[in-house]
């Protein structure tokens, strides 16, 4: 099951990202950069999405906001609208959380590291595009376990030891069918 952009959205093959003054605040304008990238990468010749930052914030489909979590998942909040008797996806406001460490229950240990950042975000950006069912293993599994590195900068996330951790961020076969069911191409 996926939800679905309203066509006319669909049509242009672009999805608008802006960041609250929250996100920016603590930070994630660095990893939208390199999520952006991360799913324009894996998008390309296998769906007709390309992700950018919106020009005008007002006129974003997605806006990045944070809340305050303990949990290394973030929420995408689902804005619908009826057109055609069908309802469809009129904007999407993703919810991370604003600044995750690497012990979450313990208010005193350190900021967790970009890599696991990044895949907080790439993941609420599937989300975003439609998908709602996870697949276990790849950057779209509902729970993964962070394993502190040294420094933040080695800080991975993984589903379980039988999967590769992350970064680098991967996708499995099974997350892109989801991504092109939720995003087809429309002649
Ligand atoms: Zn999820």
């Amino acid at each position: 099951m996926a939800d679905q952009w309203a066509k006319h959205v669909i049509r242009r093959k672009s999805l608008t990202v802006t960041l609250s003054t929250s996100a920016r605040a603590h930070g994630w304008n660095k990893t939208l950069g390199r999520a952006l990238d991360e799913m324009n990468r894996t998008l390309k010749d296998r769906v007709e999405l390309t992700f950018s930052v919106a020009e005008k914030p007002i006129n974003a489909h997605i806006v990045i906001d944070t809340m305050q979590s303990d949990e290394l998942h973030g929420k995408a909040r689902t804005q619908y609208a009826k057109d055609g008797g069908k309802t469809w996806i009129d904007s999407v406001t993703v919810l991370i959380p604003a600044a995750p460490r690497i012990y979450p229950n313990d208010p005193k240990s350190r900021a967790a590291g970009d890599g696991v950042r990044l895949y907080l975000l790439v993941h609420e950006l599937i989300h975003s595009i439609g998908p709602t069912v996870h697949t276990p293993g790849d950057v779209f599994s509902a729970k993964v376990s962070l394993i502190p590195g040294k420094t933040a900068a080695d800080d991975t996330v993984q589903f379980d030891a039988q999967h590769k951790s992350m970064p680098p961020i991967f996708f499995d076969g099974a997350t892109i069918k989801k991504i092109q069911e939720a995003w087809p191409t429309i002649k």
